[in-house]
């Protein structure tokens, strides 16, 4: 599963609609202080379902809303889409393999209401999570390696530092399941 793009709309600065393409070769992303490169990180892992302010490096998740600035009020909505190319259609449930691309999308309305979506369609958290397992892309997982990320890995403890290799060994989603399978 490779990252195609994202279209951010009123998630923390990004006030006006964002879209950044990932063409092929696009690992990184740079730029002055303060300019919004870990607010882009934020997105990523906020569309795949990060349900921790405090892992967006704020204090309720209304926070991820553009708050306004010195010129412009804020904002009642903050829209998140990311697309991915489908490029591995057998590892993805069943309902999602015949697409050449997924688009997972999260809002969410300063009145509390929030909503998920799969090719625009609504969606569950749950939906979201499943297409992702074992793929390397999950909210917590590794494809993402954000500021201070390598120092936590190397000083990780030895149980946290193993989820991590059995992320990308592809182990994580049968032990999912299993774990599903023995709650039943
Ligand atoms: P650094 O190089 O220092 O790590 P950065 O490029 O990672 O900087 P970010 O942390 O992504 O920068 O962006 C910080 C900016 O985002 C700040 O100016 C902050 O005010 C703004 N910001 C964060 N949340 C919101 C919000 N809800 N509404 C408006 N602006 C926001
Ligand atoms: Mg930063």
């Amino acid at each position: 599963m490779r990252i195609r793009r994202l279209d951010i709309v009123g998630f923390k600065s990004f006030m006006d609609k964002t879209v950044i393409a990932f063409d092929d070769g696009v690992t990184g992303v740079v730029g002055p202080n303060g300019c919004g490169k870990s607010n882009v990180a934020d997105s990523i892992r906020w569309v795949l379902g990060e349900q921790s302010a405090r892992h967006l490096r704020g204090r309720s998740m209304e926070d991820v809303i553009f708050n306004g600035s010195e010129s412009k009020p804020p904002l009642s909505m903050a829209e998140v889409m990311l697309t991915f190319v489908n490029d591995r259609p057998s590892e993805l449930p069943p309902q999602y393999q015949g697409f050449g691309e997924i688009t997972v999308g999260r809002r969410l309305f300063r009145t509390g209401e929030s909503e998920y979506l799969v090719n625009g369609v609504q969606a569950r958290l749950l939906d979201v999570n499943d297409i992702f397992f074992g793929s390397g892309v999950g909210r917590t997982a590794y494809s993402i390696i954000e500021q201070g990320r390598i120092g936590q890995i190397v000083s990780a403890r030895p149980e946290d530092r193993r989820a991590i290799i059995e992320e990308a060994a592809g182990i994580t989603k049968y032990k999912k399941r299993r774990e599903a399978a023995e709650r039943k």
